[in-house]
């Protein structure tokens, strides 16, 4: 079994059970191609540090790194929607979509991260009614 474990600096948050290969989108399953896990390092171009991780049991050789600013650099409005998340910013199927089988420390994490930027009004939370 191939676990996914989540890292805020060097807290571990806990893990969750995940596939070897995910299947980006519907043209890879129709190509048949799957993708091998990779552990995945968040780094803050605003600091330089390596402020989050995502690795997993089972992992392709190399990591990759997710240029994103830490949660004390990214609050500003330019970075505020994904600043200090461990979440894909990508719409589609990706190994770390949100999901309610994230670590409870984790998603508590996302939860007090949202809460900081709306109290910072960083969210735009304005409804499309028109
Ligand atoms: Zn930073």
């Amino acid at each position: 079994m191939n676990n996914q474990h989540f890292w805020l600096a060097n807290s571990y948050l806990g893990s969750r059970p995940v596939g070897d290969v995910w299947i980006a989108d519907e043209q890879s399953a129709a190509r048949r191609t799957a993708l091998r896990q990779h552990n995945l390092a968040y780094f803050c171009q605003y600091c330089g540090t390596v402020w989050a991780r995502v690795t997993y049991d089972r992992a392709s050789s190399r990591w990759e790194i997710c240029a994103r600013a830490c949660s004390e650099h990214g609050m500003t409005p330019l970075d505020a929607e994904v600043a200090g998340s461990l979440r894909s910013s990508y719409p589609g199927v990706d190994p770390l979509k949100f999901a309610r089988d994230w670590p409870p420390e984790a998603i508590k994490w996302e939860a007090e991260l949202l809460l900081r930027k709306y109290e910072l009004g960083l969210l735009n939370l304005e409804t499309s009614d028109a």
